[in-house]
């Protein structure tokens, strides 16, 4: 069975833990064989890098190299770890699925599960 994620890329999420808990952040990636999104601005890795020489760097002379250094890049966040926030009513929220009439197709789409907004989040 395919394996689905309620969060899709361009999501605005909340991280529920760690130390960007509260913050808030758009979903940049998501993976959802792995159940993990990558949030744009959060919960950032420090990378080292080292210098090294470029490949295919000989047949331009002399010899080309890649300085080191530390790349920050955003770390792959398990997706129970975070909640949607409802562009409709701002909080954060569960998704539910509701099936609607679009132009004559039955189509799925995602819902607010807050009672008192209970609105599509795609727009
Ligand atoms: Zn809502």
């Amino acid at each position: 069975m395919a394996v689905k994620l309620k969060i899709k890329k361009g999501d605005l999420v909340e991280i529920l833990s760690g130390k960007d808990k509260g913050k808030q952040g758009r979903v940049i990636e998501a993976r959802p064989r792995e159940r993990r999104v990558v949030v744009e601005n959060l919960n950032m890795m420090k990378r080292h890098t080292r210098p090294r020489a470029m490949k295919n760097a000989s047949r331009m002379g002399s010899p080309q190299v890649v300085p080191g250094g530390i790349i920050e890049k955003p770390a792959p966040v398990d997706a129970s770890n975070v909640m949607i926030v409802c562009p409709v009513c701002n909080k954060t929220t569960r998704v539910g699925v509701k099936v609607v009439e679009r132009h004559g197709e039955m189509r799925k789409v995602r819902v607010c599960r807050r009672e008192e907004c209970g609105q599509e989040i795609d727009k």
